[in-house]
C-alpha cells in the first residue's frame, strides 16, 4: 500500500494501534513513511491494560482473545491478527470487575477464536470455561455471553458452562459455513456436518431452552447444486434464529481467491434462496413471542421517542413502552407485535424488578 498509493504515509496494523501517538509525532520529525504491521499482542493490551476505563455502558465487549490458527481457505484473519493470542486470566477478571462497578450489566467477551481461549499460568491452564463461571459469580452482573467460536473448539466443559452458569444466555453464534462436507473440507474447516450435529445436541441436553445463530458462505468455490441443497437443509433442519449470509468473496493471498469462481448469477440465486430461508425463520420465531412475556435487558431511552430499547436473552431487539425503567434493569416485557430483526411490547412496570 505504502509503494502503490503516493498519499498513505503510514500503516499501522490492528496489532499496534496503540502505538498510534508515537508514530504520528514520530512521523512529523522523520517525515519518512511508516510500516508497523507486527504482531505485537502482549504489548497491546500491557498498554491497554494502564488506560482506565471510564466506560459506562450497560453491555460491555471485552477483548479476551485475538488472533486464529485454523486457516480456512477464505479467511485473512490468521494473515493480518496473527496467531491465537489469549490474554491473561487475571487482568480479563480485573477488567471485567471494573466494567460492573462502572455499571455495566453484560459483558461479552470477544474473540476471533473466543473459545480456543487458553492461558496458562505456572501449572494451570484457564480455558474459557473457567473465565465463565467466575464471572457468574459476580454479584451485579446480569448476562455473559462470548463471541464468535469454532465447532471444533467447543469442549465438554465449555458446553457444560450453558448447564452450570445461570448468567450465560442461552444463545450462541456457532459458524457452520456449509452444510457439504465436501466444501467443508476445500474450506479447510477442520470440522464436518456430523459434528456440528453432535455439538449442536450436546448444547441442547445442557440447555434445552438454547438457539443458534450462524455464518454462511454461499457459492463457494466448488460449489454443486447437491452442495447448496445440504446447505439450505441443515438452515431448515436447525433453524437458527438469526444468521449472516454472503455471496463467497475472494480475500487476496488467501488459498479460496486461486480457485476458479462459480458462476455469479447461480450464486446470487442461491443466496437470495437461502435469504429467504432464513430470515423466515427469524421471523417466525419473533411471531411466537408474540402475546408472551420476554425477560429484557434495559441498554437506552430511544432519541426522541417515549420508548426505550433493550434486548431478550437470545440478543433479539425489544422497542418497549415504560413509565419507570431505566437502563440497566432486567425487566418483563409483554410483546405485542413484532417484525424480522424486532419485538415491540410495553413494559409491566408493576412487576419490575430494579436492577
Ligand atoms: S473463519 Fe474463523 S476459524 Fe477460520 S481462519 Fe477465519 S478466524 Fe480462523
Amino acid at each position: 500500500m505504502l509503494k502503490r498509493e503516493p498519499y498513505i504515509d503510514m500503516v499501522i496494523g490492528p496489532q499496534s494501534y496503540h502505538k498510534i501517538n508515537d508514530k504520528i509525532l514520530n512521523y512529523k520529525k522523520i517525515k519518512e513513511k511508516i510500516s508497523e504491521t507486527e504482531f505485537d499482542t502482549v504489548s497491546k493490551f500491557d498498554e491497554l491494560q494502564k488506560i482506565k476505563s471510564t466506560n459506562n455502558k450497560i453491555s460491555t465487549f471485552l477483548t479476551i482473545q485475538e488472533g486464529c490458527d485454523k486457516f480456512c481457505h477464505f479467511c485473512v484473519v490468521p494473515y493480518t491478527r496473527g496467531p491465537e493470542y489469549s490474554r491473561p486470566f487475571k487482568q480479563i477478571l480485573e477488567e471485567a470487575k471494573n466494567q460492573i462497578k462502572l455499571g455495566s450489566k453484560e459483558i461479552i467477551l470477544l474473540g476471533q477464536n473466543v473459545n480456543a481461549y487458553s492461558f496458562i499460568d505456572g501449572k494451570k491452564e484457564y480455558r474459557l470455561s473457567h473465565l465463565l463461571k467466575e464471572l457468574n459469580k459476580i454479584e451485579n452482573l446480569n448476562r455473559l455471553s462470548f463471541t464468535t467460536s469454532h465447532p471444533k473448539d467447543m469442549t465438554e466443559d465449555l458446553i457444560e458452562c450453558f448447564n452450570e452458569c445461570s448468567k450465560l444466555i442461552p444463545f450462541l453464534h456457532l459458524p457452520v459455513q456449509s452444510g457439504s462436507n465436501k466444501i467443508l473440507k476445500l474450506m479447510n474447516r477442520k470440522h464436518n456436518i456430523e459434528f456440528y450435529y453432535s455439538i449442536v445436541e450436546k448444547l441442547k441436553k445442557a440447555n434445552p431452552n438454547i438457539s443458534f445463530s450462524s455464518d454462511f458462505i454461499i457459492g463457494y468455490p466448488g460449489e454443486e447444486e447437491q452442495d447448496f441443497e445440504k446447505t439450505l437443509n441443515l438452515i431448515k433442519d436447525l433453524k437458527f434464529i438469526n444468521s449472516y449470509s454472503f455471496i463467497f468473496s475472494p480475500r487476496p493471498g488467501t488459498p479460496a481467491a486461486k480457485i476458479k469462481k462459480i458462476n455469479e448469477q447461480k450464486a446470487k440465486e442461491r443466496l437470495n434462496i437461502v435469504q429467504k430461508e432464513l430470515f423466515s425463520h427469524q421471523l417466525k420465531n419473533n411471531k411466537s413471542l408474540e402475546g408472551k412475556e420476554v425477560e429484557v435487558l434495559v441498554e437506552n431511552k430511544m432519541k426522541n421517542q417515549n420508548s426505550f430499547f433493550g434486548r431478550t436473552d437470545k440478543t433479539t431487539g425489544v422497542i418497549f413502552s415504560s413509565k419507570s425503567c431505566k437502563p440497566g434493569d432486567l425487566i418483563k416485557v409483554d410483546i405485542n407485535s413484532s417484525n424480522q430483526n424486532n419485538l415491540f411490547g410495553k413494559h409491566r412496570d408493576q412487576n419490575f424488578i430494579a436492577a
